[in-house]
């Protein structure tokens, strides 16, 4: 079985954080069932970081700091559970934040905007007013900033839904997901898929990516061909097996 590193706090202190959330007006109700499919993985993976989701993240370091205009994608439960992880890394990598919402509504995307700013004096970039659409989703869901994901060539999105996922990589763009559901559409479309928690994940990147900016490009290249998405979702599904017996 699944040797368990530390009690359940850690989970709870999660619950309350998107719980908050929502009082807060930044996270969707739709959020707090998101939070739970989460735990569940998360409970199958043993709550730690496992050695593949150690891997994808080393690779996904390189490949954001390999691009020319890395964007991290941020919603309501982004916001609420590491908004300083995600405000942090974003300057490592000299990255934008976008606010990128499922279920869009103008008030929830002002909301979060200003949580930036208020907590963290970050400008984030949002789609309230005009924007461009990502090919094939449907109206509201498309909707990019022209300066963010649009233009990215590689988007970080914790938390994505995998219709979003596919139509980006359609695009042409690196997709990072950090999902800890490894069968989701998300886990399997993305470029690199980490299957992680976000709390204990996006640390783990942000260390990563300040240890490696000062190597050079033909170095990160190699990081990022020698990594396999599909083997190593393939061994994260394998731990889920081996555990439930
Ligand atoms: P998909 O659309 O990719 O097929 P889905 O519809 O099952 O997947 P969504 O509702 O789109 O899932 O996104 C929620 C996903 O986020 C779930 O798969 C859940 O496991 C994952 N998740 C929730 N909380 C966390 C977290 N803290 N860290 C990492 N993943 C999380
Ligand atoms: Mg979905």
């Amino acid at each position: 079985m699944i040797p368990r590193t530390h009690p359940r706090f850690k989970s709870l202190s999660e619950r309350h954080a998107i719980v908050k959330g929502v009082k807060l007006g930044l996270t969707h109700t739709q959020g707090l069932i998101a939070q739970g499919r989460g735990e569940a993985f998360d409970y199958l993976l043993g709550e730690r970081t496992t050695p593949q989701a150690r891997k994808a993240i080393r690779a996904a370091a390189a490949q954001l700091l390999l691009a020319k205009h890395p964007v991290i994608s941020v919603n309501g439960n982004v916001a609420a559970l590491c908004s300083d992880q995600v405000a942090e890394l974003a300057k490592i990598l000299n990255a934008e934040i976008e606010v990128n919402l499922f279920y869009h509504t103008p008030k929830r995307m002002k909301n979060i905007v200003s949580y930036f700013k208020r907590r963290h004096n970050a400008s984030v970039l949002h789609t309230l007013r005009g924007g461009k659409r990502i090919p094939g989703l449907a109206s509201k869901r498309g909707r990019v900033n022209e300066n963010g994901i649009w233009k990215a060539d590689a988007v970080l999105v914790p938390l994505e839904d995998g219709d979003r996922t596919e139509a980006l990589r359609r695009m042409g763009k690196q997709v990072i997901a950090v999902e800890l559901n490894p069968l989701s559409r998300t886990a399997q479309r993305a470029s690199i898929t980490i299957v992680d928690n976000l709390t204990r994940a996006l640390p783990l990147l942000a260390s990563d990516a300040k240890g490696m900016r000062k190597r050079n490009k033909t170095r990160l290249e190699r990081i990022v061909r020698g990594f396999d998405n599909k083997k190593n979702l393939n061994k994260s599904l394998l731990i889920i097996r081996r555990g439930v017996r």
